[in-house]
């Protein structure tokens, strides 16, 4: 089934179903992918422009690949530099750096626990002495 829509990649007409784009661009994607990742696998210390170069790949595609997880830099003496968004560290896969995972794991915990309770309290009752107040 699915629905019709425009793909963003080529603006064919697809039938859309789990995918953001059509089957031959996923395709196209696809291949990219493959080329940049066997580059890197054979060429583990090349940094970013020269595998864009290489390969005819945009920087900005293979960032995207490594964002997504799909990629992920291999070997310890590699050129390619992904920064954590949250702390700026060095990366080699994903968004973030483990510690921040878990920072962020953990603030969502305490967020959904007790202390965002007591803090809709205190701010409840406060608004209540302030009405109260200027009454
Ligand atoms: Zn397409
Ligand atoms: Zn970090």
């Amino acid at each position: 089934m699915g629905e019709i829509r425009n793909c963003p990649r080529c603006g064919k007409v697809f039938n859309y179903i789990a995918r953001p784009i059509c089957g031959r661009c996923m395709q196209d994607e696809e291949e990219e992918f493959k080329k940049v990742k066997e580059y890197i696998d054979e060429y583990p210390g090349a940094n970013m422009p020269e595998v864009s170069d290489a390969t005819g790949i945009s920087v900005d595609k293979i960032m995207r690949f490594l964002r997504d997880e799909r990629l992920e830099i291999s070997g310890e003496d590699s050129n390619i530099f992904l920064e954590c968004e949250r702390c700026g560290r060095s990366i080699r896969t994903g968004r973030f750096c483990d510690k921040c995972k878990d920072e962020i794991q953990n603030e969502l915990r305490n967020s959904l626990g007790s202390t965002k309770t007591t803090t809709r309290t205190e701010h409840k009752t406060e608004k209540m002495y302030t009405a109260t107040r200027r009454r």
